[in-house]
Parts: structure tokens; sequence; C-alpha cells
């Protein structure tokens, strides 16, 4: 007997007939002997119409009231997956974050888990019963309902399997698993079998949608044993473990991320304090600076360019603008039109020649890198926004990933 943690999106659950295609899947698998506790989504959009609705209504929209709001999307959804569920002759129980034991701390519409002290749905799986948990919530100190965040029901479903002991933590989507590339751009791109916690996290922090990169994190963390599936077909997905001690791909995917702009800021004096001032300035208004170059000065002059979320380029020229005055520096461009392509591999820390092969073939397709950023395991190129999508085919066929993983040892 297996306990198992099962997440359901808002998609999978998104229409009645979604809800009872879930609850036979959970009652499958609860007749087939194992224990299942399950974490749900608001249905479909709902937890967009919620905040569209809150949008209407209100400018003020305070915290603990728009928490209030958005989780309950995914209370509802936990009674009708019951309910569902009873049909089927099995028992099952609803619980809201709270109930089941999430204490988090009091930071409004995007909590983090402190604890998580999960008595009731021990209770209610020794009972011989699934338990049905809200995803992405729970309460503050203070015993306000607190939302975890977009994509927070991940978290949830990673948080609880990690506080049960649970032998595995199924993540079921609208695709079957984690794929090389975005399929709707590589049509030739392929589901994984495994990759690594380290890989996965990669991917998530450099465009790849799903899961959310806090679930990985937590995962990774804990040692969380992921299952990434599809909840339309019910084909075994990628599981995500820690890094396996045999062969390792060089490549695993390529991955990237159109919701980047770029900023440089140019004639800056290079001496100690310019950037400390400029990027604390940013960092005070919560601008979420992601890749930085500074050139080497000439003449005492140099500039930076870094990278910002679009919806924070306003922001973070209007603040360069100031911080320009302040410290004496000449301009500040804004380039909305960029993207960033990267490749990820465990393999490629032990394997010379991924970046060289990442330049080349994105000049034999005249696509010109306008920066560059490594970690251990990625290679990044920030392009032009009308390119990356040609990038992003290039790389996958170079690094021939359609044919399935090349390894190192
Ligand atoms: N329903 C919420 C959202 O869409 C939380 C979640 O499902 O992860 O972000
Ligand atoms: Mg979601």
């Amino acid at each position: 007997m297996a306990l198992l943690v099962q997440k359901f999106g808002g998609t999978s659950v998104g229409t009645p007939d979604r809800m009872r295609a879930v609850a036979e899947h959970v009652a499958r698998t609860v007749r087939r002997g194992d224990q299942v506790v399950v974490v749900i989504s608001a249905m479909g959009k709902e937890t967009d119409d919620l905040l569209r609705i809150a949008r209407e209504v209100s400018n003020t929209r305070p915290g603990r009231e728009m928490d209030m709001l958005i989780t309950a999307g995914e209370r509802k959804a936990t009674a009708l997956l019951c309910m569902a569920i009873a049909d089927l002759g099995v028992e099952a129980e609803s619980f809201t974050g709270s109930q089941a034991g999430f204490l988090t701390d009091s930071t409004h519409t995007n909590a983090k888990i402190i604890e998580v002290k999960p008595d009731r749905i021990r209770a209610s799986l020794a009972a011989g019963r699934v338990a049905v948990v809200g995803g992405a919530q729970g309460q503050s100190a203070e015993r306000n309902v607190t939302f975890l965040g977009r994509g927070g029901s991940d978290t949830t479903a990673v948080a609880l399997a990690h506080a049960l002991g649970a032998d595995s933590c199924e993540l079921y989507t609208d695709v079957p698993g984690v794929f090389t590339s975005d399929p709707r751009i590589v049509t030739n791109a392929r589901k994984m079998e495994h990759i690594t916690f380290d890989e996965l996290l990669e991917m998530t922090a450099n465009g790849c949608p799903k899961p959310a990169m806090r679930s990985v994190e937590y995962a990774r963390t804990h040692g969380v044993e992921l299952h990434v599936r599809s909840a339309f077909t019910w084909e075994s997905g990628t599981v995500v473990t820690k890094e396996s001690t045999m062969e390792q791909a060089i490549v695993s995917a390529v991955v990237h991320d159109a919701d980047e702009a770029k900023v440089t800021i140019g004639g800056v004096a290079d001496r100690p304090g310019v950037a400390a001032h400029v990027f604390r300035a940013l960092a005070d208004a919560d601008v979420n600076v992601d890749l930085i170059v500074q050139n080497t000065s000439e003449q005492g002059v140099t500039d930076i360019s870094f990278t910002v979320p679009h919806g924070d380029l306003e922001k973070a020229v209007a603040i360069c603008e100031t911080a320009g005055a302040e410290v004496g520096f000449t301009s500040v461009t804004a380039e909305p039109a960029i993207a960033r392509v990267s490749v990820v591999g465990a393999g490629m820390k032990s394997h010379p020649g991924v970046a060289a092969t990442v330049f080349e073939t994105l000049a034999a397709n005249d696509i010109n890198i306008e920066m560059i950023a490594t970690s251990a395991i990625r290679v990044s190129c920030v392009v032009a926004e009308a390119d990356v999508e040609r990038a992003v085919v290039a790389l996958h066929d170079s690094f021939g990933l359609a044919n399935g993983p090349v390894y190192v040892d």
C-alpha cells in the first residue's frame, strides 16, 4: 500500500465532466489499495475570474480580503470533488488549507509556508477516507486565511507529501509531462521519462511554466519525488528525482522566456558604489532584476545592461532615471522586445563545448546574441524576441533532443 498525493490543476477539474473523471481516477487508485490525499486547484480559470471581479469592485483590494476571496475557488472545488467521489462509493472529506494544518507567514497574496501539521489529514486516511485539500492556501499566526500565490497548489501538494512522508507526489496537469522544449514551438519535442530537480529548477526559472518553481525548490530541499503527468490521458509522465549517480544527459532541454525586457544605463562612472546605488534602488522597489552584464570600462566610463520582467520595465526605467541624476550616468535605454533562450543539462558540468555549440548554432541561423549568462548546468542567451522561436528550434535540433539524450558518464 502506497501513500500518494495527487494534485490536479485547474484545467484538469475545469468542468463537471472533468471533476467526475478525476473522481474516477482517485477511486481507482483507492480500489487498487493505495491511500490518496488529493490537492486541488480552483476550477478552470476561476482564479483569474476572481482577480478580475476584485479589480472591477475595488481599487484598494486589501491583501487579507483578496486572500479570502481567491482561496474560495479552491474551497469550492474540494467540496465538489468529494461529492463526485462519494457517487462512486468511496468516502472523501474536504479540507481548507488551515484545516489541513498549513501555517504560513502573513504576506497576503504570496504567503510562505512556515509549518505543516496535517493531523486531520492523517486521521482522515486512518479512517479509510480520501482527504481532499484546497491548494495554495493556509492560515497565518493571526488566524487569517492566506493565499500562497499563483501556482501555489503545486507547493501545497509537495509540502503535504513531505509532511505525510508520502511515497510520491503526482502533479496531474493538461500536458503529459515535462518536455525537451515547448511542444507548441518545437513539433518534435519529446516527453522526458526522468529529470533531476536541479535541471527542472533551472528550466522553471528560465521560462518553463510548469510545475511552479517554488514547488520544485521545495521538493528538491526535502527530497520529495515528483511525477508530472497528464490528467487527460493518465499515461505515465516525467519522474523528477535527485541527481542520478549514473549517466547524465549533456543537454536535457531548451527553454525560453519571452517575458523579458532589457535596460541599459550608459556613461556610468567606473568607481565603487554606482552599481550598488542603482540596484539597491531597484531592489527596494521590488523590481526583480535578472541577468546583469557590465562592460569593461573605457576612459573611466562603462555601461551596464540588465533584464527585468516586462511588467517591471517602466518602473525600472523610472528608477534608473532618478538614480542617473543622483550618481551621474548619461543614458537609460529600454528594449522591450528581447527574449531569453536557455539550454539546460546536468551533464554539461563535466562536458566542455556546450556553450560553443550554442553560439555556433545561433550564428549559423544569423541570430545575434545580446547577452550571455551561464550556471553550472545552463547556458542562456538573450536574443531579439522576433528570433527566439527560431533559436529554440535550432538548438533543440543541434543537440539532437528529438532523438533522445546524449549521455556522459
Ligand atoms: N488556482 C491558483 C492559480 O491558478 C492556485 C493554483 O492552482 O496553483 O494560481
Ligand atoms: Mg494552477
